[in-house]
């Protein structure tokens, strides 16, 4: 039975590779989720639990396992198909109606699991509004040294909303001629597009990701103190046993693998177009893909992943997104205050190192699936894998954040081969030349920019990177060009 069921899984996820819809790329809501929810205090099985409900709102949008009218619910949480103004500002006085009822109801209810669900589909549309909509091209940055915190929702009660009048999201899927709700696509709808083309800002390869993805940052701050207070006004207490939730009776185990496919299966699909949608294209692999998620499919599904496939809450959180009904006060929600830095890893080039040191010819066989595991501050910030490449250019860029007031951040960069379904498997490259010593490890002083540690200097800019390798010994050995930059949210 068990067989016959991967067996069907398996032809249900190759069907799933014909239409998938793009979000901002999943490594963005997860990192986001991550950073925003830390910051709030949450613990870790809270943090995990609501980055797969955020990950299942896109995956469920698309799988081939669930009915189609149960993924058109779904699918109007990605703000996408809103061509005017007024669509738009209809969608977010109906979303954040519709969020502040849920909390209410889950709280009076004591409905832990309902108010997981909730936070991560209404992280998972907030997020993607400045993804997908062309908020970043009216609020463009003042000056390459910082980054706008001005959020639609902090701007919308203002003197400034007749800056957004021509405020839109793009159409998707391309070929949409009619819906989702009461909207029909006018003839000349911009699209949402793909990798090269369209409104979108999903991944690191986009124009202006790095703008969307803060803004999205401060948004999903408003968001969760939103939350935090919708949550008190109808039960005192239910806010703090939502920050620590623990997974028990075995779902830790299985939210910990929920993670993990929410990175795998992102990062490994591969099909009409697209090539992963972890953080950007090159990560696809239809090997992996099917080994993994068709063991995920069939296994036994988590209280997580049930709570969204079988559940009704996001049911109530659709109620008229694209419809026609009077538009809503939008409950007033504390604009975003944090005194806030990013930090940034951009590398530029990554290379592996033949037996001299140096790059050079190498036999064909064996050719590595590079990727890193970038930690700063307290997160790990996960990289796609460039696939079947032994020197690639600006393969990875992460994007952390920190107080203003903090003085330096602790920066680790760990390089692999990806050659496993378990990445615990996975060969580690040498990227520093002591010996014994594989990972880099830096303090970044955020005054003035200079690394300190197995780097030293100022690498603050693309024109001025610095360039470090493996040595002899160690190996395999590789070598890595990048830099490390900050800029402040104002
Ligand atoms: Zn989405």
């Amino acid at each position: 039975m068990k067989i016959l069921n991967q067996f069907f899984s398996t032809l249900l996820l190759l069907s799933l590779l014909a239409g998938v819809c793009p979000a901002f790329d999943t490594g963005s809501h997860h990192d986001l989720t991550r950073a925003v929810l830390a910051e709030h205090g949450f613990d870790e099985d809270s943090i995990k639990a609501i980055q797969v409900e955020n990950w299942l709102t896109d995956y469920y949008s698309n799988s081939p396992t669930y009915s189609m009218h149960r993924r058109e619910v779904l699918e109007q949480f990605h703000f996408d198909n809103l061509y005017t103004y007024a669509q738009v500002e209809h969608y977010w006085a109906a979303l954040i109606n519709n969020l502040k009822n849920e909390t209410q109801k889950a709280a009076r209810d004591d409905d832990v699991m309902s108010m997981l669900v909730v936070m991560g589909i209404g992280l998972h549309a907030v997020q993607d509004f400045y993804s997908h909509s062309n908020w970043v091209e009216i609020h463009p940055k003042t000056g390459p040294d910082s980054y706008r915190a001005t959020t639609y929702l902090s701007t919308v009660d203002s003197s400034q909303r007749d800056l957004l009048k021509g405020l839109h999201t793009g159409k998707y899927p391309d070929g949409r001629n009619s819906g989702p709700g009461a909207y029909d696509p006018p003839a000349d709808a911009d699209l949402h597009g793909d990798y090269d083309t369209g409104m979108n800002h999903d991944s690191q390869i986009r124009p202006r990701w790095a703008e969307a993805y803060v803004f999205a940052y401060c948004a999903s701050h408003e968001l969760v103190s939103a939350f935090e207070k919708w949550a008190n006004e109808a039960r005192p207490g239910f806010w703090s046993g939502i920050q620590t939730f623990v997974a028990e009776n075995g779902q830790g185990k299985k939210l910990d693998l929920d993670v993990r496919a929410s990175r795998n299966i992102s990062m490994w699909l591969k099909a009409k177009g697209l090539d992963g949608t972890w953080k950007g294209g090159r990560s696809g692999s239809t090997r992996f893909f099917m080994a993994f998620s068709s063991k995920w499919v069939s296994g036994d599904s988590s209280v997580f992943v049930r709570a969204i496939r079988d559940g009704k809450v996001q049911d109530a959180l659709t109620k008229d997104l694209y419809g026609v009904g009077e538009d809503l006060p939008v409950p007033s929600v504390e604009p975003f205050s944090l005194r806030r830095r990013t930090v940034e890893f951009h590398a530029a080039r990554f290379m592996e190192a033949n037996k001299s040191g140096l790059v050079g010819k190498l036999p064909k066989f064996g050719t590595p699936d590079f990727y890193a595991r970038i930690t700063i501050g307290g997160q790990e910030y996960w990289t796609r894998t460039i696939q079947r490449s032994r020197d690639v250019e600006d393969p990875w860029t992460e994007i952390a954040f920190a107080d203003q007031e903090t003085n330096s951040v602790p920066i680790r960069i760990e390089a692999y081969d990806e050659d496993s379904l378990d990445a615990e498997k996975d060969q580690k490259y040498d990227i520093n030349p002591l010996v014994g010593e594989l990972d880099l490890n830096l303090t970044l002083d955020l005054a003035d920019l200079i690394l300190s540690g197995d780097i030293k200097g100022l690498f603050d800019s693309a024109s001025h990177p610095f360039s470090i390798g493996g040595a002899k010994p160690d190996s395999p050995r590789a070598i890595l060009n990048a830099w490390i930059s900050s800029a402040p949210l104002k």
